[in-house]
Order: structure tokens, then C-alpha cells, then sequence
């Protein structure tokens, strides 16, 4: 029985900031809920993956994390970049495209 309240607990700390990221609360709830401590982390490392910045590869331009320290696609060893590209989760369209 106490393991139900403890899903229940991480199910609706999992959900919350599920919600929080733009992401469905429900999806979050039953990831946390299934698998407690792993589901909470999944749902606190989305919201820190999309929040992270970025850089392009200077030889393929590819863009990365600011944290990678060799190019996905090409391999090139990259240094820290002098101009980072702002994370996904600040990319926001406000206006809406011409149609
Ligand atoms: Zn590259």
C-alpha cells in the first residue's frame, strides 16, 4: 500500500513538471507513477535538455549542445564557443506565420 502513495507522490511531482515544461501532465503522471525515482528524473532531465544552450559545429554546422565536446555528425573537436544559440525553450513564435 505505501508504495501506491509513493507512486502517487512522484506521479504528481513528475506531472508537474511535466506541466510545467509545456509537456502533458498526464504523460508525465503515469511515467512518474510506473517508475518513481527514474520517472522523475526523466521528466527533470526534459526540462533541463530544452533548456540548455546550443552552438553550431563550425566545420558542419550542426547544432549541438553547448556541452558536447565533439561534433555528432562530423566529429570536429569543438572548443566552447565564443556565441551560443539560446536553448529550444526560448524559442517561441509569438507571431504567427503569413499565410
Ligand atoms: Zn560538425
Amino acid at each position: 500500500m505505501a508504495y501506491v502513495i509513493i507512486a502517487v507522490c512522484f506521479g504528481l511531482a513528475g506531472g508537474i513538471v511535466g506541466k510545467l515544461k509545456g509537456s502533458s501532465f498526464f504523460l508525465w503522471f503515469l511515467i512518474s507513477g510506473a517508475v518513481p525515482f527514474i520517472g522523475l528524473m526523466a521528466a527533470f532531465l526534459y526540462r533541463f535538455e530544452r533548456e540548455e544552450l546550443r552552438r553550431a559545429c563550425p566545420e558542419c554546422g550542426r547544432v549541438t549542445k553547448i556541452y558536447d565536446a565533439v561534433c555528432t555528425r562530423c566529429g570536429a573537436e569543438l572548443e566552447f564557443p565564443e556565441r551560443a544559440i539560446a536553448p529550444e525553450s526560448w524559442e517561441r513564435t509569438p507571431r504567427a506565420p503569413v499565410a
